[in-house]
Formats: structure tokens, C-alpha cells, sequence
């Protein structure tokens, strides 16, 4: 048995750009969920924009004070009524999206576009099973936190809380990156080396890519290179479009993952990709109206792909931080007590001192 305390602290958004220590019972498991000692958090591109007031359009969050944290590894400390999945002690990772398993998308698998999205019970209207941990259902910026077990995966002996931390964040490279397809022996390119851009980079190669171009500029395209990209574009010193037509003898590459959030990116995917060739848009963006070459898609049979968050890619990336093929410890720059989220966020958010990924111990 482990002793689980009745209170915990927890780090809430109090309101936008208002974060604040808290204090608050720990959670209780319904049935079919887990209380985990949350042991590594990593902090996602979205969580600043989330503080900052960013996603009001998608009701996120839907109230304050909200306990955000999406981004987790921990330890299972209690079993819900009738948890069969999981022990006590065993170390997991989480996914944010749990789908409600009983609508038409979640049924085929496509449980990150739940039909009943947020139909979780939060606000007294029914309960459809629906869970999205730190966006819409409270998250990991705490010491305890109650999962589905759905949301839930066995992290590899060999890979660290502060890894496996990031689960949630190459399953999001890696879903874009399997809706694109790579091509074995094919040119794949990267546009954008954040750690998304930077885990889809080491996927598309381990999943047999030939070559991976990565465009970018500054310290994290030296990342990128640091970690195997095959070419690197630094879009500020050349054409991205140009020099990829240039590598490929003016076909284009076979697939272009658009990690970046640049509203000028999705246009150039199209430019630098193959006849036939798959643009994955794996970044948001900040305006909903970004430009697209409709008749060079047309003409061209561009396929472009929408990915929404991480569905089923959860136990590959974690085997590929298993294998190395994901280099992990190498993403991981910074870390912080929970104590110091707030400079945590504003050490990863203007990416201050080399930042890549930053990881929070509550
Ligand atoms: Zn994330
Ligand atoms: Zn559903």
C-alpha cells in the first residue's frame, strides 16, 4: 500500500496570465480509472498560448481555477472499482485525449475527434465519458491525478519519467506523420524543429526514410542536425522551396510534415512536394486563414492531411524512445519543481537559454 495524502498542491491557472499554488484534495478513482503520483510534466507549445488567453475560441479552459498539464509520466498509487489493466506501482504515461468509446468516431478509432467532445459532466450536463486531461478535465500540474485507464500506457524499463514525459508529444509527430505516409528510400521533410518537428524528423527516419530535410533556423535547426537530420534549410539564408526542388532534381519531396505554425508553411509544403506527394499539417495556427495553392493541389494530387492530436501512436513512440530511435534525453533541456512553473513556461516559451523541451517535477 502506499500512502496517498488527502490534500495536494497543485499549480492552477487562477485566470488568464494569473498562475497560483494551490492547495486541494487529491482526487478519488471512479470505476475504470487510476490515481497517479504525477512524476514528470512536459510543458507543450500550448500551454502559454492556453495562459495567455489563446484558445477562448475552443473553451479552453473551460473554468478557473483549472489545474493544466498534458504532457505526464507517473506511478499508479490506487486502483478505481473493477481497474483489471493496471498495479499499483506501475509506471505510465498519459495521452490528454480519452474519447467516450461509445460514438461513431470513437468506435473506428478516431477518439481525439470525439463526437462528445467535452461532454464530461464538468458543467452538470451529462457525463458521456468524454476526457481531455489539462485542456477541458483537469491535468498533471499537481501531485495526484485520477486517469481513465484508456488514457493510460506502460512506460519501457528503460526510458525515464522525464521521457516518457513526452509521449503525448512525439504521438502528435508520429500521427501527422503516419497519415502522411513515408516513403522507404524517399525524401521526407520537416518544416518547423520544435519538439514536435524534431521527434517527427527522427520517425520519419526510423520508419525508413532515406533522407530528411529539416527547415528551420537558430538553435533548434542545430538540434535537428545534432540529431540526424539529413539537411538542414535555414529558410532565413535561402528558399525552402528552391532548395528542396533543387535536392530532389526538381520532382519535390515525397512528403513534407508541417510542424512549424508559420501561415506561410502550408503554402510551401505544396510547393516542395511531389506530384502525388502527402502534406501533413501537424501544427495550429494562430489565424484560422491560411493561404493554400489550390490548383497546384489540384493539379498535382497533393494529398493533405489534417492530424488532430495523438490517436493510437502512444506505445510506438514510447517503444521508439525505448529503441533510441527517438532520442529523448537529448529533447530534454530544462527542469523545474512545480514551484517554478511560471518560470518554467517563460524559459520554454522564448525558448531563453537553448530551451527545447522543459520538464516539471511536481
Ligand atoms: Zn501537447
Ligand atoms: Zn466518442
Amino acid at each position: 500500500m502506499i500512502e496517498i495524502p488527502k490534500k495536494m498542491k497543485a499549480m492552477a491557472l487562477m485566470a488568464y496570465d494569473h498562475l497560483e499554488m494551490i492547495e486541494v484534495p487529491v482526487p478519488q478513482p471512479g470505476p475504470g480509472e487510476v490515481l497517479c503520483r504525477i512524476k514528470s510534466v512536459a510543458i507543450c507549445g500550448s500551454d502559454p498560448k492556453m495562459i495567455h488567453g489563446g484558445y477562448r475560441f475552443a473553451n479552453w479552459p473551460p473554468y478557473f481555477p483549472f489545474i493544466m498539464g498534458h504532457e505526464w509520466a507517473g506511478q499508479v498509487v490506487a486502483l478505481g472499482p473493477g481497474v483489471t489493466e493496471f498495479q499499483v506501482g506501475d509506471r505510465v504515461a498519459g495521452e490528454a485525449h480519452c474519447g467516450c468509446g461509445k460514438c461513431d468516431n470513437c468506435k473506428r478509432g478516431h477518439y481525439t475527434v470525439c463526437l462528445n467532445y467535452g461532454k464530461d459532466g464538468h458543467d452538470g450536463g451529462p457525463d458521456m465519458g468524454h476526457r481531455h486531461y489539462g485542456f477541458y478535465w483537469q491535468g498533471a500540474n499537481a501531485e495526484y491525478n485520477v486517469y481513465k485507464v484508456g488514457a493510460l500506457h506502460r512506460i519501457p524499463d528503460n526510458v525515464s519519467y522525464d521521457v516518457a514525459s513526452m509521449c503525448d508529444c512525439a504521438g502528435v509527430a508520429l500521427h501527422g506523420v503516419e497519415l502522411a505516409g513515408v516513403t522507404p528510400g524517399g525524401t521526407s521533410v520537416v518544416i518547423g524543429p520544435g519538439p514536435i518537428g524534431l521527434c517527427a524528423m527522427m520517425e520519419c527516419k526510423a520508419m525508413g526514410s532515406g533522407r530528411v530535410i529539416v527547415i528551420g533556423r537558430g538553435a533548434k535547426l542545430e538540434k535537428a542536425r545534432e540529431l540526424g537530420a539529413d539537411v538542414c534549410i535555414d529558410f532565413e539564408k535561402e528558399d525552402p522551396v528552391a532548395r528542396v526542388l533543387e535536392l530532389t532534381g526538381g520532382v519535390g519531396a515525397d512528403e513534407v510534415m508541417e510542424c512549424s505554425g508559420a501561415p506561410d508553411s502550408p503554402e510551401k509544403a505544396c510547393r516542395m512536394v511531389r506530384k502525388t506527394g502527402a502534406v501533413a499539417i501537424i501544427a495550429t495556427y494562430k489565424q484560422s486563414d491560411v493561404p493554400l495553392p489550390m490548383n497546384i493541389i489540384n493539379f498535382n494530387e497533393i494529398r493533405i492531411v489534417g492530424a488532430k492530436a495523438n490517436p493510437n501512436v502512444s506505445e510506438k513512440a514510447l517503444c521508439f524512445f525505448s529503441t533510441g530511435a527517438i532520442q529523448g534525453e537529448k529533447l530534454v533541456t530544462h527542469t523545474f519543481p512545480l514551484e517554478e512553473y511560471a518560470k518554467a513556461v517563460d524559459v520554454f516559451e522564448h525558448k531563453k537559454d537553448g530551451s527545447i523541451k522543459v520538464v516539471i517535477h511536481p
